[in-house]
């Protein structure tokens, strides 16, 4: 096993000549650390529990392996079977995954294919017919073909289930169960996942055997260069801060693109709608789409052809956009964990990427999920012409009783104060698109100097209340290039040029 992965190169991990080509091709210089650290020991046989923040290489950390093993392997896999099977839980993981595969397995002779739903079973029932080296699946089409007799689980010896906690979150356990049941005994088997519960960990016993654990900061599941930032804010001032930070995102790089989540698909449609006639291209890619429109929307995105693209959350997984610098939820995410995957769409290797959080009085609770699961506290954004008060003093449980506004569905009409636009009528996420004007500016994370916080809330580093440092100090430095949407903010709100 590679013990210190910072000066380790591919050359020392075993890869075979072919696959070290496909590497340089690729662009990786050098493996990142899941990568030094699985490689090996796939190389070697051993079964894999691998827990990694998204966006560290966790693909190339089981294809490159898997792959050279099946290189080596030499024989042809019988008609309707499959050597290796890669489990991911959308569509949209599974492409890119294939496109990964695509592209290392360029000087390999390996065959691979795609089976998911939404498009036709016909050419995966085809492609499946004459064997594949690798099949890349979300659990219930796979089920679906094999329980139509269009393929056999005879022939796999590798397993990857790939993102094994949104799997679990989405309800495929009952699938995996069942492909696993018809899988042989003798195989190799590589779990990943981003986080660790003991969910998690429950189907992990029950899949690898005696496996290598891979564990990449476990108790840290957000991805240290994302600079996150929390705007408290009205549900109808949503879209009037979302317009005001894409513009600012914009205004100097052409190619500045932002991905935005709403909770719903309505929601995600409606707002990519009203972006598109304020000038901003915006597409939106949920479950409801084909999967023809949806990839439509993700190229449209990749090229710049729009500038925003407004997702839900399953149909998120998997996306990975070159230099995608902005991530911004505009809803709150219902699962704390569900935050972790989403703000992993930025920073993809080893790049910066800015994470920034829309939370509304009614979304509280969820905010106090979200740092509760990852260990820390948001900053306050320095510069939100619309901030609200409201939801600021409610976080700093100076505010309304906390119990009220557990879910959005619990909350009580509220009355905004000091001159605040709201009708204290409860809106949702979805109809949260009227005009209004700004609120107050923020005086700092609850509007004072971090009074009835919890202690483990005002910590000087967290940018908690108005005596703490500014929030976006580290990352401008960090960046190091022209300045960006939080330099600019912090310029605005210190009166200093970024
Ligand atoms: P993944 O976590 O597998 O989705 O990978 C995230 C991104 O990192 C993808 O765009 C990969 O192409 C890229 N990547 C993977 N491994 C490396 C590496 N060793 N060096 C640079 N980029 C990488």
């Amino acid at each position: 096993m590679v013990k210190d992965t910072k000066n380790v190169s591919f050359e020392d991990l075993h890869l075979s000549e072919d696959i070290l080509n496909a590497v340089k091709s690729a662009g990786y210089e050098k493996p990142s650390p899941i990568q030094a650290q699985a490689i090996p020991a796939i190389l070697e046989g051993r079964d894999i529990f691998g827990c990694a923040q998204t966006g560290t290489g966790k693909t190339a950390a089981f294809a490159l392996p898997i792959m050279q093993k099946l290189e080596s392997g030499g024989h042809y896999p019988k008609p309707k079977q499959f050597r290796a099977l890669i489990l991911a839980p959308t569509r949209e993981l599974a492409e890119q995954i294939s496109s990964n595969i695509a592209v290392y397995g360029k000087a390999l002779k390996l065959s691979h294919c795609k089976v998911y739903g939404g498009v036709s079973q016909n050419p995966q029932v085809k492609a499946l017919a004459a064997g594949q080296d690798i099949v890349i699946a979300t659990p219930g089409r796979l089920l679906d073909l094999f329980k139509q007799k269009k393929l056999s689980f005879e022939g796999v010896e590798y397993l990857v289930l790939d993102e094994a906690d949104r799997m679990l979150d989405m309800g495929f356990l009952p699938d995996i169960r069942k492909i696993c049941s018809q899988l042989p005994a003798k195989r190799q088997s590589l779990l990943f996942s981003a986080t660790l519960s003991p969910e998690i960990q429950l189907l992990a016993q029950s899949i690898v055997v005696n496996p290598q654990k891979i564990m990449i900061s476990p108790d840290k599941p957000t991805v240290d260069k994302i600079a996150q930032r929390v705007c408290f804010v009205e549900s109808e001032n949503k879209l009037n801060l979302l317009e005001h930070i894409l513009r600012e995102h914009m205004q100097d790089d052409d190619d500045a693109i932002a991905l935005i989540f709403t909770r719903t698909k309505h929601g995600a449609n409606k707002l990519a709608k009203k972006l598109s006639s304020m000038g901003i291209e915006a597409d939106a890619i949920h479950g409801n789409k084909s999967q023809s429109a949806r990839q439509g929307a993700l190229n449209r995105f990749k090229q710049r052809e729009s500038r925003v693209l407004v997702a839900t959350d399953i149909a998120a997984r998997g996306i990975d956009v070159k230099d995608m610098t902005l991530v911004i939820n505009y809803d709150m995410p219902e699962e704390a964990e569900t935050y972790v995957h989403r703000i992993g769409r930025t920073a993809r290797a080893e790049k910066n990427g800015e994470a920034v959080s829309f939370c509304s009085p009614q979304e509280v609770s969820l905010l106090r999920a979200v740092e509760k699961f990852i260990k820390k506290s948001l900053h306050l954004s320095l510069d939100n012409p619309f901030h609200s008060q409201i939801a600021a003093d409610m976080m700093a449980g100076k505010r309304g009783k906390v119990a009220d506004y557990q879910r959005p569905s619990a909350v009580k009409p509220q009355r905004r104060q000091g001159g605040g636009q709201g009708n204290g009528k409860r809106r949702s996420a979805d109809d949260s698109f009227g005009p209004s004007k700004p609120s107050r500016k923020p005086k700092g994370r609850g509007g004072q100097s971090g009074e009835g916080q919890k202690p483990s809330r005002s910590k000087p580093s967290s940018s908690r209340g108005a005596g703490s440092k500014p929030s976006g100090e580290s990352r401008g430095k960090a960046k190091g290039k022209k300045p960006g949407f939080w330099e600019k903010m912090k310029a605005k709100a210190f009166g200093k040029k970024a």
